[in-house]
């Protein structure tokens, strides 16, 4: 947090959040209202902030990686499940009991993961911050990559945490030295793709460095889950660690097309979750129509190699492009590309102009990002064909150069 905001009355601190944000408004231009997305799944309609018209973008902004949300198949799967259930589960699982179509749904999860037993919250945030929270004692301790999303980071608001450096076994192994005798339980925390970089993490590595100080390990696969491992399966999968991790968290709102987030681990640490997890003990259990939704998008992940094949495709092309082009894109890997610019003002700018020429990428300016690694971010999806992302990549070459960017 900012001291200047952290610090001040509530009063004020609203005061200067609302100015803070109408400069955005005025310098960012970034506020977008979407209507809809058409049949080809990449394009949006977005109302431009400042001319209130309605405007057709490429949209590099989603996280719908093999475009499952609009997929026919879980469109007739959500219909049958309104007609069944009609809206929500009517109460959390404690008290009213859980859903068959949930059970399915955690044994979907499970088989995915090659774990014993998961369970299912309404989003991958209140996933991260129930296992995490519900894990962490006073005498307990955190260890974060200082890359974690930041769901994870507030699962142990209040309680015990350090940060390694990003993706590096020898700094965790540094940390754990120091806090070895300290406290009682170490939970070293991960994300298996990174979100703001799309690096792939150093899964095999920092894994038996925290398991020869006696940590746990849980990694968050939001952005690999059916992006990586054979039939998207997840960074377990693509470093053959079957059995090897400790807990998983994910979401079912990226590529699985739907909505909700969920834990993985053994039996007993999920039984031992149902009672001390709060966002899962004390909330409805999630809507159970997107429940229909990612039980369908898990079992056309897993029976469909194609998507993951076609999002490759257009990864390694979008890759090879910006790497000719002389971008620096740091260490990415997968479906998120960032485009590290290091000035705010240059990557404000590079993606106001691509909006004004229908390319929707996203602004990451300071403090997101430390000030030398502000860049613009792309995510690619697969059902761009190379037509389209020649166009983007024409016009964010363009714009490049008229910046002295490249
Ligand atoms: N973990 C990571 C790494 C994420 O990027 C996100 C979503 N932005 C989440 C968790 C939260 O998932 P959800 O959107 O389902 O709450």
């Amino acid at each position: 947090g900012d001291p200047k905001l952290e610090y001040a009355e509530w009063d004020s601190r609203m005061d200067m959040m609302g100015s803070w944000f109408s400069d955005m408004k005025k310098s960012n231009r970034f506020l977008y209202e979407r209507e809809s997305i058409d049949g080809s799944k990449v394009v949006s309609n977005v109302i431009d902030p400042e001319t209130k018209t309605v405007k057709e973008m490429l949209n590099f902004a989603s996280n719908d990686y093999l475009n499952l949300t609009q997929d026919k198949r879980i469109q007739a799967k959500v219909i049958e499940a309104i007609e069944q259930y009609g809206g929500g589960a009517g109460g959390a699982p404690l008290l009213s009991g859980t859903m068959s179509i949930i059970r399915e749904l955690q044994e979907q999860i499970s088989s995915m993961k090659a774990m014993e037993a998961s369970i299912v919250y309404t989003s991958g945030y209140a996933a991260n911050i129930g296992t995490i929270s519900g894990l962490l004692g006073h005498k307990d301790i955190a260890i974060y990559d200082m890359f974690s999303h930041a769901s994870l980071i507030d699962g142990s608001k209040g309680s015990n945490k350090k940060f390694f450096a990003h993706n590096d076994p020898a700094s965790l192994e540094k940390v754990l030295k120091n806090v070895q005798n300290k406290y009682i339980n170490k939970l070293v925390v991960l994300d298996g793709v990174y979100s703001m970089d799309g690096d792939i993490c150093n899964l095999p590595e920092i894994l038996d460095v925290a398991h020869y100080y006696g940590a746990w390990v849980l990694v968050d696969e939001a952005h690999a889950t059916g992006v990586i491992g054979k039939n998207g399966k997840g960074t377990i999968d693509y470093f053959g660690l079957e059995g090897k991790i400790d807990i998983i968290t994910g979401t079912l709102s990226k590529s699985v097309g739907a909505v909700g987030g969920f834990v993985s681990a053994s039996q007993k640490l999920i039984n031992y979750l149902k009672y001390s997890s709060r966002s899962y003990m004390f909330s409805t259990s999630p809507y159970l129509p997107a429940v229909a939704a990612a039980l369908e998008g898990l079992k056309l992940i897993a029976n469909n190699q194609a998507g993951q094949d076609k999002l490759w495709n257009n990864i390694q092309y979008v890759k090879a492009r910006l790497l000719s082009a002389g971008f620096n894109i740091g260490n990415a890997e997968t479906a998120i590309f960032p485009i590290i610019i290091g000035d705010d003002n240059k990557v404000k700018e590079m993606t106001y102009r691509l909006h004004q020429k229908g390319i929707f990428v996203n602004p990451v300016p300071y403090p997101a990002v430390p000030r030398k690694l502000t860049r613009v971010r792309m995510t690619i999806t697969a059902g761009f064909s190379e037509d389209q992302l020649d166009n983007a990549l024409n016009k964010i070459e363009e714009t490049a150069k008229e910046l002295s960017i490249i």
